[in-house]
Order: C-alpha cells, then structure tokens, then sequence
C-alpha cells in the first residue's frame, strides 16, 4: 500500500510542478523533466502499480 501510495503522489506532485512551469517545465535545461522521469518508473519497478493493487484488493477480501 505504501509503495503504491508513495509513488503515485511523488509522480503526481511532479508531474503538478513541471505543468505549473509551462513549457520551460518541459525543457532539460528545468532540470524538473528528469525528476518526472525518475519519478515515473517507480510506478513500474519492484511490481507495477497495477500489480500493487491486485495484491492490496487480494488481501482485503481473502480472495486468492
Ligand atoms: C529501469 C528498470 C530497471 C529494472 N531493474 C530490475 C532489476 O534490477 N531486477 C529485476 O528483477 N527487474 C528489474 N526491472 C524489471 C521490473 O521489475 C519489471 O519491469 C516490472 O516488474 C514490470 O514487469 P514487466 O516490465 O514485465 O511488465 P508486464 O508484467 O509485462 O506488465 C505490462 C503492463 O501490464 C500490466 N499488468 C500485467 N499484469 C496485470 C494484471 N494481472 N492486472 C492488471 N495489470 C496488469 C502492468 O501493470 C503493466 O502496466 C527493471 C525495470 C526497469 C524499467
């Protein structure tokens, strides 16, 4: 649950930054680009997401 709390809100609250710059928010120069990059993986790595939430949704019901 954390793993998957934590890295939707990181990736939200980066991806809130670079609209909030605009295109300058886009661009390498901003340096915010990179943090959306690497933000945007840990939704993917160690299990997606999706995975994350088949796993939380299997252990609140018993299902197996
Ligand atoms: C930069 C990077 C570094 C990595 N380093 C390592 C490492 O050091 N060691 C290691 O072992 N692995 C590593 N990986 C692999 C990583 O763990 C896998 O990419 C990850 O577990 C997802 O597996 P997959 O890529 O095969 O995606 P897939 O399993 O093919 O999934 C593709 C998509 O389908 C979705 N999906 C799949 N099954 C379901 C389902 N049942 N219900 C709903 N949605 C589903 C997924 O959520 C995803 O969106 C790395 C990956 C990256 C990108």
């Amino acid at each position: 649950m954390a793993k998957r709390y934590a890295t939707e809100a990181g990736y939200a609250v980066a991806d809130s930054a670079l609209q909030l710059h605009g295109g300058y928010g886009y661009l390498t120069e901003y340096g915010i680009e990179k943090i959306v990059r690497d933000l945007r993986v840990h939704r993917i790595l160690e299990g997606t997401n999706e995975i994350m939430s088949l796993i939380i949704a299997r252990g609140l019901t018993g299902a197996a």
